[in-house]
């Protein structure tokens, strides 16, 4: 059973606080839905819970809890958040000219101790249960590749290292209908299968990502902040009535209704 743990997490970013304070707990086989209007804080959080630099944390905690230890993941590089565990799949997935995803994956295997010796058939059984063509397996990382082949690449890698802990930061972007069900579908087979199954923190706009990854929480971030949570009926809600409901008011906003209601008078 593994456990992320995010307490009270504020963060800025070119001296703007982005995260205005953030509890998130995701466990072993849970799938949290984070969804949220463009520019919330979304990838910010993604990206702080891998490592990314540029970043600043003003304040809370990170840890994963896995094999009865508690680690301090704020204090640890990226490259070892990973090896604990921690996956990120990326909104856009980089190119790597000169690097095929078998030399990625043969890395990652090492740093985790893990045997390489039937990595190839891993790739292969993988790549068959997302329908991602074997012809792309020998390209350069996502070069050249379509939207959803990219996506198709980005799944095939989190199975493969199997994480404890997984972050989709907008799955569903950039991808068609096909590619869609077929990575969600293997996101949330990997949240039920095994002793323990994959946790997973979703980020999307939109709830169709939901038709195969069933979620079991969705929280609502906007400005910074996790303003609602409730169970799959909240994604529904939102496809039909927008986040205008859930949006905090924000000094603008509020600055622009007192001057309306001057104008008024
Ligand atoms: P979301 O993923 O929810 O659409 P982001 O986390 O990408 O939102 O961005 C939140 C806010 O932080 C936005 O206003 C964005 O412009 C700003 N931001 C994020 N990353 C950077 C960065 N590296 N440099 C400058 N501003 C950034
Ligand atoms: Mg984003």
């Amino acid at each position: 059973m593994a456990t992320l743990k995010i307490e009270g997490l504020r963060a800025s970013v070119v001296g703007k606080e982005i995260l205005k304070g953030i509890d998130l707990t995701v466990s072993s086989g849970e799938v949290h839905a984070v969804m949220g209007p463009n520019g919330a804080g979304k990838s910010t959080l993604s990206a702080i819970v891998m490592g990314k630099p540029g970043y600043e944390v003003l304040a809370g905690s990170i840890t994963l809890e896995t094999g009865g230890e508690s680690l301090d993941v704020l204090a640890m590089p990226t490259w070892k958040r990973a090896a604990a565990g921690l996956h990120l799949v990326m909104q856009y997935p980089t190119e790597v000219p000169g690097v095929q995803l078998d030399a990625v994956l043969t890395e990652a295997f090492v740093s985790r101790e893990r045997s390489t010796d039937d990595l190839d058939g891993l790739i292969r059984s993988e790549a068959g249960r997302i329908n991602f063509d074997e012809r792309f397996l020998t390209r350069s990382l996502n070069v050249d590749l379509s939207g959803g082949e990219k996506k198709r690449n980005e799944t095939l890698q989190l199975a493969a290292l199997a994480p404890k802990i997984a972050i989709l930061d907008e799955l569903d972007s950039g991808l068609d209908i096909d590619a869609l069900r077929d990575c969600a579908r293997r996101v949330e087979d990997m949240s039920n299968d095994g002793d323990e199954p994959l946790g997973v923190l979703a980020i999307t706009h939109y709830s169709r990502l939901f038709d195969e990854l069933k979620p079991d929480f969705v929280h609502i971030l906007a400005d910074g902040r996790i303003v609602e949570t409730g169970g799959a009926e909240l994604a529904a809600t939102l496809e039909s009535d927008g986040y205008g409901a859930f949006a905090p008011a924000t000094e603008d906003s509020a600055d622009a209704s007192a001057n309306a209601l001057a104008d008024l008078f």
